[in-house]
């Protein structure tokens, strides 16, 4: 539920690093909503006065639900409801200048001017909804742009009305909205050009990290019913020489879009391959497994199966300790396909986990087709486990699938005993999360499996490493 309510409202969670892509992104699209609610406001006040100082009712209320609506969305925008506060604000907007158009009727020597106020929030739309779904990207631009050419083409008939706006105010309301609609679309238009710039900046700072080595995996243990650490989940860590460490839910998004997730993800089939081959020489290590995330973009690839092998080769990894998890996306694609590939794999003996599991569509139908080998409950359900009996019901749903379909169930985002209590007594027997242990570096995590293999057990560690 609560990573439900962050979804609609926050466009990502706080804390994110403002030298990312998204984290840049949300500073511009803060500092957007704060402009336009602010230049809501001031005018629609300073607007509200002038028809106040002549007791004009209609066009006094329409300003004041604009001072409103402008207050609404700078709350919302303070308190970092930024996605919420940039629907509301192109909606209300859209309808409320459509609104003010309607009293906008030309006259001589004085143009219509309050669709200009159409065109900043247009831009903005594109500008802010880039990753969003078609309606926000697409639909709700072109609605905008529509409106703005029916009234300054004068499509769309508007009756002479008692919503008229005065004369005498006409000729300063040409002035203010061929202001605020030039200033708008120019600070938008600002905005995107060094959006662009960033983006670029970082695209060339991901290709060169590369050849740089500043990628490296931290591993994150899984542990068995008994506490026992049966292997590690490799997860993507970028120490960026001046922008510090950025997480991978910040970077491979882009990566994704700009294909150099193909590149990043070859390194962390290499490096989780020859850490497999490291490990195999020590006893105390040689049963570990590592699950490697694989994207959908790499495992598109026509070569992957062949890329796998070769690294395998190459590296003398033992095929049975790679782990790669796919998430549900990738089962979109044609499934013969997806399934020709995973069994290719599967054959010489890599593993597959299904990741995120419970948030996609997949089918049962679907999931018998797959050679799969476990599934890993996606850390949604796990986190509202005990306070919402739905992720309870999906939960126990999704185990008993993975033991009809002679399945490992793994449960991921496991962050405190009573979670684990409530996971063991629904039986499941394999679990990842802040509980037992935070992704490590390779030599802490070494140094901990060492000592776990000494005493048998991991320690529980619920504070940050
Ligand atoms: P994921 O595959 O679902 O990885 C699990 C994420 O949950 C990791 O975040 C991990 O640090 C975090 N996590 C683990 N235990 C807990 C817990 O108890 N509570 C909470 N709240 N979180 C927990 P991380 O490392 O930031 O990775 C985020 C995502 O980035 C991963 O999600 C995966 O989709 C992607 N990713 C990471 N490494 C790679 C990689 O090498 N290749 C690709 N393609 N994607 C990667
Ligand atoms: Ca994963
Ligand atoms: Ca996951």
């Amino acid at each position: 539920m609560r990573s439900l309510c962050n979804k609609f409202f926050r466009l990502t969670e706080d804390g994110i690093s403002k030298w990312t892509p998204i984290g840049r992104h949300n500073k511009r699209v803060k500092n957007l909503i704060i402009f336009c609610g602010f230049s809501t406001v001031i005018c629609s006040a300073i607007w509200g006065l002038y028809y106040l100082n002549r007791w004009d009712l209609p066009h006094l209320s329409i300003n004041l639900i604009l001072v409103l609506i402008g207050s609404i969305i700078l709350m919302l925008a303070f308190n970092n409801y930024l996605r919420c506060a940039a629907i509301i604000m192109c909606h209300a907007i859209l309808f409320m200048v459509l609104f003010a158009s309607l009293g906008d009727i030309p006259v001589d020597n004085i143009p219509r001017s309050v669709h200009m106020n159409f065109l900043p929030v247009v831009a903005a739309t594109f500008l802010i909804f880039h990753r969003e779904g078609i309606y926000l990207r697409f639909v709700l631009p072109i609605i905008g742009l529509l409106l703005f050419l029916a009234v300054a083409l004068n499509v769309m008939p508007i009756p002479s009305s008692v919503l008229a706006a005065p004369i005498e105010g006409r000729l300063m309301g040409v002035w203010a909205n061929h202001i605020t609609g030039i200033v708008g679309v120019s600070i938008v238009v600002a905005m995107m050009q060094s959006s662009m710039n960033a983006r670029s900046a970082l695209e060339s700072d991901m290709r060169r990290a590369i050849a740089r080595g500043e990628y490296h995996f931290h591993y994150q243990p899984q542990v068995d019913a008994s506490g026992r650490i049966f292997g590690v989940e490799a997860l993507l860590r970028w120490h960026h020489p001046t922008r510090g460490r950025i997480s991978p839910l910040e970077f491979i998004p882009l990566a994704e879009e700009t294909g150099l997730i193909i590149p990043i993800g070859e390194w962390g089939l290499r490096t989780a391959c020859a850490q497999l081959t490291e490990w195999s020489k020590s006893p105390q290590t040689s049963h570990l497994t590592i699950a490697v995330n694989v994207s959908v973009t790499q495992f598109r690839q026509p070569d992957f199966v062949q890329e796998v092998k070769s690294i395998l080769l190459l590296s003398s990894a033992a095929p049975s300790k790679l782990k790669l998890e796919l998430t549900e996306t990738a089962l979109a694609d044609d499934i013969d396909v997806v399934v020709k590939k995973m069994q290719a794999l599967k054959n010489i003996g890599v593993t597959w986990s299904l990741d995120d599991f419970g948030t996609g569509y997949s089918s049962l139908s679907l999931l018998k087709r797959l050679p799969l080998d476990q599934l890993k409950i996606d850390q949604s359900f796990v986190s509202d486990l005990l306070s919402d009996k739905r992720s309870l019901a999906i939960i126990n749903t999704l185990i008993d699938l993975g033991q009809n379909l002679n399945l490992a169930v793994i449960a991921e985002g496991v962050e405190n005993e009573k979670q684990l209590t409530a996971l063991q007594s629904i039986g499941c027997l394999s679990y990842q999360g802040y509980l037992f242990c935070r992704p490590l570096p390779i030599l802490v995590l070494n140094n901990l499996v060492v000592g776990e293999e000494a005493t048998g057990h991991i320690r529980y560690q619920s504070s940050p490493v």
